[in-house]
């Protein structure tokens, strides 16, 4: 049994990992700033419907397009999601409480007719404004049709 007291002894590991938690990673910035770049427009941060407390990074509402751009760790990224040695029950717990999570928003957006983009922060961000930008815009095909 790991109690909390336990693992905020660990000042600097806690301090790191909530400053990470809350910044916007670097692709994150990187692809808002490209789509953008691009014509494409689109909400930050906003509140999801229906899931009031959960928010997408992205959110294309006409095309009913949501972006996540998911941390490698937080997100247990299959390359760089590690769980640290420390209080290791600990964080497995909360980590796979995340990837839980993210299956949740994802079926629940896509029950409600949404698509859903998701993205790991080691991601090239240019190619993933190619993938946004074929969702949110439609192919040419599509159009035709
Ligand atoms: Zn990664």
């Amino acid at each position: 049994m790991v109690s909390d007291d336990d693992v905020v002894t660990d000042v600097a590991t806690s301090q790191r990992m909530s400053r990470q938690a809350r910044r916007d990673t670097a692709c994150e910035i990187a692809l808002r700033r490209e789509l953008h770049r691009r014509g494409l427009r689109f909400r930050v941060d906003a509140a999801l419907p229906g899931m009031p407390r959960r928010r997408a990074d992205l959110t294309f509402a006409g095309a009913k397009v949501v972006v996540f751009v998911d941390g490698c760790f937080w997100h247990c990224c299959p390359i760089h999601g590690t769980a640290p040695a420390a209080n290791s029950a600990w964080w497995r717990e909360k980590l796979e409480r995340n990837v839980a999570r993210d299956a949740e928003t994802n079926a629940h957006m896509i029950e409600l007719g949404w698509t859903v983009l998701r993205f790991w922060e080691h991601e090239d961000p240019i190619e993933a404004a190619d993938v946004v930008e074929i969702i949110v815009r439609g192919t040419p095909d599509d159009a035709s049709a």
